[in-house]
């Protein structure tokens, strides 16, 4: 139901681009962060969303759910890939790992700048810096590593930052 979500405003988007490539939104858990195929292109990104543990129901947001994205632009047939980093409960032992949940607002903040890079990545287009800012969570507490999937793979600190 999510992936409905990210890919209609994705659609609506790149719509905006007016360009006559068609594009598609392909969601996959193999991403590898900085190890896009030959040809593609990465765009990896920290975002805002909600998590909620399937053992005891408790949900906790997080400022810090790594978003990784791998595109392409081959012959008129645009592919964006998009892995989503899971966080699993810290209050459970052997909690599953969950899938974030995004608000539209925090989906189309994210896929706004993805459309930016795609501009500038895939059509070489020269645009300023633009800045638009997440709609931060109240987190409690510190990010937890530990039950991050992305601090597990190393990726997370590395573009920790909300506002570029
Ligand atoms: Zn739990
Ligand atoms: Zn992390």
């Amino acid at each position: 139901m999510t992936t409905l979500e990210w890919t209609s405003i994705f659609q609506t988007k790149i719509g905006e681009l007016d360009r006559t490539d068609s594009w598609c939104l392909e969601f996959d858990d193999s991403l590898v962060p900085d190890l896009p195929n030959p040809g593609w292109e990465q765009y990896i990104r920290s975002a805002c969303a909600r998590f909620s543990c399937s053992k005891c129901k408790r949900s906790w947001p997080s400022n810090r759910v790594m978003v990784v994205f791998h595109m392409r632009l081959l012959q008129n047939q645009g592919t964006v890939k998009v892995r989503r980093f899971r966080q699993n409960c810290k209050q459970c032992s052997e909690a599953p790992m969950e899938e974030a949940t995004f608000s539209a607002d925090n989906i189309s903040i994210l896929l706004e700048k993805l459309l930016e890079k795609i501009r500038i990545k895939c059509y070489h287009e020269d645009l300023g810096e633009r800045n638009r800012p997440f709609r931060i969570m109240e987190a409690r507490g510190p990010h937890e590593a530990a039950h991050c999937e992305a601090c597990k793979q190393g990726i997370c600190s590395m573009n920790g930052t909300l506002f570029f």
